[in-house]
């Protein structure tokens, strides 16, 4: 009997909105009765709790081996502002039905396992994937903003480098999650075996024109900033197209000067953003973006780098022992990296990492329309579990 509905369900007490989504931003009351759900689940299934001042919920059942390592099972219990049921809690959830069920079936594991539930995944003031961030030690006094942000929540920078764990005692890292794109819904696919977090790569691209009366400049004779950006973002995007099928380019941001009604612009400025697991293809595409700019000619492009974060990388053993456990249990899987960023991508630099997707509903996630169906939840439970008890056996 798998229950990982009836977990997950349980935790959808906490920030219910009367529109069907789900607000448990971080470190708000709601997010905490989540954490209090969970840590109550916790208790019953007799782990050792604790909570850290990031806000994280840490269970800990202590294995029948000598001196081996802890499997870590992980996800993250906040979620955007009328965000879905799924995206983080799911995860958690599927950590304690995997307890739930050994105990069920009588079943003791040799290794320890532990189960987190971070907080501060999304996106926020203090920077995403702050709670599994704070654990693995990556976040720094120097992070902009962050002492402020922090005392919003009566907290100091100290209290959450504190928060940071040495993972000598730990074998891997596992995270369940919604892929939160239409891959493997489109493709009627059960399981998505990760094999990395893509890279994320952002440039601001600068057009430097000239500006002008709007009614006395011949159209001949115009250096426009804003319609030069415009040929470059849609050559841009005809180029990504071309490189590769799973290279994406996103131009999110724009900003115009003088941004006057009757003024040519004289200057606009972008973000360019594009992700891949391979760096040779966002290098590929920047080259070319490059060699569209200089072809334009009305206008100047300025081009430089802001944001470099390279591809996290899932470990082989651990997708095959996945791949392995979908294999067995007769559903269907498939290798596919991550575009989106998860509580795994900090892990990563502490544990050899996996990941196992299962499908959203048309790729929605973010909203109160996220859905996965209870049978495709319960697949994924049932991988995560199977994987378990395979590394189990491991030493
Ligand atoms: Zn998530």
């Amino acid at each position: 009997m798998n229950q990982v509905n009836d977990i997950l369900s349980l935790i959808g007490r906490a920030g219910r909105n009367a529109d069907g989504s789900y607000t448990r931003t971080c470190y708000s009351s709601a997010y905490f009765e989540a954490v209090s759900i969970v840590e109550k689940i916790m208790i019953k299934l007799g782990m050792a709790t604790e909570r850290d001042a990031a806000g994280n919920i840490h269970g800990y059942l202590p294995g029948t081996g000598k001196g081996l390592k802890s499997i870590i099972i992980g996800s993250h219990l906040d979620t955007v502002p009328s965000g879905g049921l799924f995206d983080g809690a799911y995860g958690v959830a599927g950590g304690l039905e995997v307890i739930r069920r050994l105990q069920e079936e009588g079943k003791t594991l040799r290794h320890p396992i532990e189960v987190y539930g971070f907080n501060a995944e999304e996106s926020s003031p203090l920077g995403g994937t702050f709670g599994s961030r704070a654990v693995a030690g990556l976040v720094t006094s120097d992070q902009p903003g962050l002492e402020d942000a922090l005392k919003e929540h009566g907290l100091t920078v100290q209290k959450i480098l504190d928060s940071k764990r040495d993972f000598s005692d730990a074998k891997c890292y596992l995270e369940l999650h919604i892929e939160q794109g239409d891959y493997l819904y489109n493709e009627g696919l059960k399981i998505g075996v990760v094999n990395g977090i893509v890279g994320v790569i952002r440039y601001k691209v600068t057009a430097v024109g000239h500006s002008n009366h709007a009614g006395t400049t011949m159209m001949k004779n115009r250096k426009d900033a804003m319609v030069a950006m415009a040929r470059l973002i849609v050559e841009a995007d005809r180029r990504c197209r071309q490189i590769d099928d799973s290279l994406v380019l996103t131009v999110g941001t724009i900003r115009c000067w003088p941004g006057s009604e009757n003024v040519i612009p004289g200057r606009v400025e972008c973000t360019f953003e594009m992700r891949h697991m391979d760096k040779g293809k966002t290098d590929a595409l920047i080259c070319d973006i490059r060699k569209i700019a200089n072809a334009i000619g009305t206008v100047t492009f300025e081009i430089t780098k802001n944001i470099d974060k390279g591809a996290v990388y899932c470990d082989e053993h651990l997708m095959k022992v996945i791949g392995e456990a979908a294999g067995r249990a007769d559903i269907s899987h498939v290798v596919m990296p991550s575009g989106a960023g998860h509580d795994a991508n900090p892990m990563a630099y502490r544990l050899p990492i996996g990941m196992i997707f299962v499908p959203s509903k048309e790729g929605l996630s973010h909203c109160g329309e996220e859905w996965t169906d209870p049978e495709d939840l319960e697949n994924g439970a049932e991988v995560l579990y199977r994987t378990v008890l395979a590394l189990d056996c491991e030493d």
